[in-house]
């Protein structure tokens, strides 16, 4: 109570904007995410590694928008591209040498990935792959995890699916649980023709996937004529060629989105050949799939110029050791303390958890302690971390050592004031 009393006399322009906000969207919102009561805090500009409220202060910025701004803000290469595109104008309803430009390097990068397709967003690249695979495996139903997520429409928290989940034939199955999922596919064979699954699951806690799971999947989906996905929306990150290339494993179609269009609006899916030639308008019975922004110059020009000059295949492994390494300093800090925290995730992703012990799904942190986890997110604010209220944390390039220090601070301090309350 203290720390939302403090909270709320800190941010009054943001409490104002909020409250105008409220009478024209829903709550205020149009992200379910960013909520957070009482009220969300209102950006106004960013810069570098650094983002500054409505009311004036400045947070260094460690969510990384939810890993889509891993270039950081305002990024000279990219700004240059996009200046670039502005001057050819936009919205031009035709070709633009930039889409192949993009799909290049995102097929060079992804062996598993032969063509690919591009959207506007994670979520819309999961709808085309989901409904791709049902159609091509002639299979009704299709396998997601517990803790899975695919979207706002492909949201598969514990407990009964939302009265939005997108109409397909869903079936949870346990994440990371080898036995209970084979068991789960092999009683249902008939009419399961899709997997979906995120090789790390990112909005349920940057849990990671054990290779020996995917694999199962893998194997699992290639004997009985099943489509296996990899939604690696937030994992392509991880390395040049995402998680898959990690674990060695291929799956059939993969999902991308977030950083890999620059910074704008961007999904993308894609996968062998030999199933993506279905989208090919120059076969018979060819798979319908449009979008009046697909190829939109600003995502198609930054994202190509991203990946082309920026995040180079060089870079990808110095820069998720950084995180692994940061992630290592973050839980001796709660380790030395003896403190119920552990940071979990991999490379640059990471998500914090009030929690002790081994986590292999969402079943294991149903004993987390939610209310520090809020206690948390508010110190993170008063001392100027701007991360995810579920405690997402995303590296971007401009983070050095001075602001891991000042992260490693907050978090020995938020430990310290935790212990005190105790
Ligand atoms: N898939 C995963 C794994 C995600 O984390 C997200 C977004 O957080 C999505 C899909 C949806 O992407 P978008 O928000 O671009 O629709």
């Amino acid at each position: 109570a203290d720390a939302i009393a403090r909270y709320t006399a800190a941010n009054p322009l943001s409490l104002a904007q909020h409250r105008a906000a409220a009478q024209v969207l829903p709550g205020g919102n149009t992200r379910s995410v960013l909520f957070s009561a009482p009220f969300p805090i209102t950006l106004t500009h960013a810069q570098g590694c650094r983002v500054t409220s409505l009311d004036g202060r400045s947070y260094v910025d460690f969510l990384g928008e939810y890993t889509a701004g891993l270039y950081g803000h305002s990024n000279p290469v990219l700004r240059q591209a996009i200046v670039q595109a502005l001057e050819g104008g936009w919205v031009m309803g035709g070709h633009i040498r930039a889409e192949q430009e993009l799909a290049s390097l995102i097929c060079e990068r992804f062996t598993s990935i032969e063509l690919v397709r591009f959207a506007n967003s994670g979520t819309e690249a999961n709808l085309y792959a989901i409904s791709a695979a049902k159609a091509i495996s002639g299979k009704p139903e299709v396998v997601v995890f517990e803790g899975g997520y695919h979207g706002g429409v492909f949201t598969f928290a514990a407990g009964a699916p939302g009265p939005l989940t997108a109409p397909f034939d869903f079936v949870r199955a346990p994440y990371n649980d080898c036995e209970g999922t084979r068991a789960l596919l092999d009683k249902r064979a008939d009419t399961i023709g899709t997997i979906v699954v995120e090789p790390m699951q990112g909005s349920g806690g940057c849990i990671a996937a054990d290779r020996a799971f995917l694999q199962m999947l893998r194997e699992w989906a290639t004997a009985h004529g099943a489509l296996l996905i990899f939604d690696e929306v937030m994992t392509s990150r991880l390395a040049p060629g995402g998680l898959q290339q990690v674990h060695g494993i291929e799956p059939d179609l993969t999902t991308l989105g977030k950083y890999i269009g620059g910074g704008f609006s961007f999904g993308a899916f894609g996968g062998r050949a030999e199933l993506m030639r279905r989208f090919d308008p120059t076969q018979p019975g060819a798979f319908g799939h449009a979008g009046t922004f697909n190829n939109n110059v600003f995502t198609m020009a930054a994202g190509a110029a991203g990946l082309r000059e920026v995040y180079t295949t060089s870079v990808v492994g110095p820069f998720n050791a950084r995180g692994d390494a940061l992630r290592e300093r973050l839980n001796a800090i709660a380790a030395e303390a003896r403190f119920p925290m552990q940071f979990l995730g991999l490379g640059s992703m990471m998500n914090v958890h009030m929690h002790r012990g081994p986590v292999r799904n969402v079943r294991d942190l149903a004993q987390s302690i939610q209310a520090l986890r809020e206690l948390f997110y508010f110190h993170m604010l008063e001392r100027g971390v701007w991360l995810a209220r579920r405690g997402m944390i995303n590296l971007s390039l401009p983070l050095g050592e001075p602001e891991f220090e000042e992260l490693e601070a907050a978090v020995a301090s938020f430990v310290s004031h935790a212990n005190a309350l105790a």
